[in-house]
């Protein structure tokens, strides 16, 4: 048995040689469980910790196929089937040159304690592939899709794996991996979550994960008498999350004021208002074009290459990649006066930045808390899809609401020390807690 935090992290590094991404979630997860992990050691005796940070099994695979000229490419694939202890694997797929494995087990991890938390039947996993949508034409979207199914579809299905999107998985990236699964598998079911809507896709889906982490963010600001009405909120991408936050901040009455994508950031002092928002979804879904062109139709500052940190905001919501507030952002973010952090994206705050949150007490959410709600609506979807029936909007919206609520309680019951909130701590207790106790009964599997 492992008898401090570095013993057990050296163990880490020396298994996952190079994952510097797995091994920073792994740190954050050991550091807030250790304590709660001494006091508790029946699970440090069933080696649950030592079980919890072992994937039950990592598919790669080779995706080969022809672009718009004929010419073969190859692309490397990828599904890490992290934990079941709570039910089948669900994640998302992640298409983006960066993706390698560390990468997805860091989001892989990540996954397991987020789907726990949001009192669904959902273990996790991740997936993805070094492939580029980016500059693609549809057709070749397609045909990269189609290979890349013809394998994964050995290793999924509805009561076994059920993948999502995530960035560079869209709708149009669902209906091309629905469609190969259906031809090869013949049958149809809930096997992807994010379908559209006329086959099979939740309602709210689209926005849950956008509207999930306001919602969340929004809980944490009532602690302190807070709301979103009249706040200045600074978001960083320009996506599925970060869209359909700032949809929501502005139904909250909030003021949205910056984006991003991975060429620069977007300073709009006067807000980014419905009209505003409605040309950025046209631009990035449909042109698929780069966040630059709203400084250029709006008139607003562009900041090529820089991330957004260094406006003033009353609170943040990092929406884009993993790794983009650094020690020093974190420091401007305070001075500048924000008091609440929310990450829509998974890990965007790198280690130091978020000591930087911690120390001056300001109210930060962390992805597996704050995020989630994409995830639990994916859930829902997996619920309408095996009843057969549709839920309405509102309905969607309502479960959703109420399950960022039971996070927000789940991270409060674990990480309140008198009158503050560590939502990181309480977030890695609450989550942990299920799916090890599940583990326990299981046996050793
Ligand atoms: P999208 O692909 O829709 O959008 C991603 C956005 O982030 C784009 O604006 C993209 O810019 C930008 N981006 C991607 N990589 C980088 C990078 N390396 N540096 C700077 N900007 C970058 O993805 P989503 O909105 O779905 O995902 C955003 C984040 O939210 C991810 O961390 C994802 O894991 C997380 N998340 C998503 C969920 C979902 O339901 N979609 C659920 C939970 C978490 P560009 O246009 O230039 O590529």
């Amino acid at each position: 048995m492992y008898s401090t935090v570095d013993d057990f992290m050296n163990m880490i590094v020396e298994k996952n040689s190079g994952e510097k991404e797995f091994h920073q979630a792994v740190q954050e997860v050991v550091d807030s469980l250790w304590d709660f992990l001494q006091d508790h050691p029946h699970y440090m005796h069933a080696k649950v910790l030592e079980r919890i940070v072992e994937p039950e099994r990592i598919i790669m695979f080779r995706v080969s196929w022809r672009n718009d000229r004929g010419e073969v490419e190859v692309n490397k694939g990828y599904r890490v089937e992290f934990n079941s202890a709570i039910g089948p694997y669900k994640g998302g797929l992640r298409f983006h040159p960066s993706v390698n494995l560390s990468i997805l087990k860091f989001l892989g991890f990540e996954q397991v304690f987020k789907n726990s938390l949001t009192t669904l039947p959902l273990g996790g996993g991740k997936g993805g592939s070094d492939f580029d949508p980016k500059g693609k034409s549809d057709n070749e979207v397609m045909n990269f899709c189609q290979s890349f199914m013809t394998e994964l579809q050995r290793h999924i299905g509805p009561n076994t794996d059920i993948p999502a999107g995530d960035i560079g998985v869209g709708a149009r990236e669902i209906g091309f991996l629905f469609g190969q699964y259906k031809r090869l598998r013949n049958e149809f079911t809930g096997v992807l979550t994010g379908k559209a809507l006329n086959w099979g896709g939740s309602l709210i889906r689209p926005e849950a994960t956008g509207y999930g982490t306001v919602y969340f963010a929004n809980e944490m600001l009532k602690t302190r008498g807070e709301s979103f009405d009249g706040k200045t909120v600074a978001i960083s991408g320009s996506g599925n999350v970060a869209q359909f936050a700032a949809e929501k901040i502005l139904q909250l009455g909030g003021k949205p004021v910056t984006l991003s994508d991975s060429s620069g950031s977007i300073y709009d002092p006067n807000g980014i208002d419905e009209e505003k928002l409605a040309y950025v979804m046209e631009l990035k879904n449909v042109k698929r074009g780069r966040i630059k062109e709203y400084a250029e139709k709006y008139d607003c500052e562009y900041w090529d290459g820089e991330r957004p940190w260094k406006v003033q905001c009353d609170v943040a919501l990092p929406s884009a990649t993993q790794n983009e507030i650094n020690a020093e952002e974190a420091k401007i973010l305070v001075n500048n006066g924000c008091i609440c952090v929310a990450e829509g994206a998974n890990m965007p705050t790198e280690p130091d930045a978020v000591d930087v949150f911690l120390e001056n007490k300001i109210l930060y959410g962390p992805g597996k808390a704050a995020n989630a709600g994409g995830v639990a609506v994916s859930g829902l979807e997996m619920s309408q899809n095996s009843m057969r029936i549709q839920w309405t909007r509102e309905e969607v919206d309502q479960r959703l609401h109420t399950i960022m609520k039971d996070i927000h309680a789940q991270c409060e019951k674990y990480g309140k020390n008198g009158d503050f909130v560590n939502y990181v701590k309480g977030a890695n207790i609450g989550g942990f807690i299920k799916i090890a106790d599940a583990m326990l009964d299981q046996g050793v599997v």
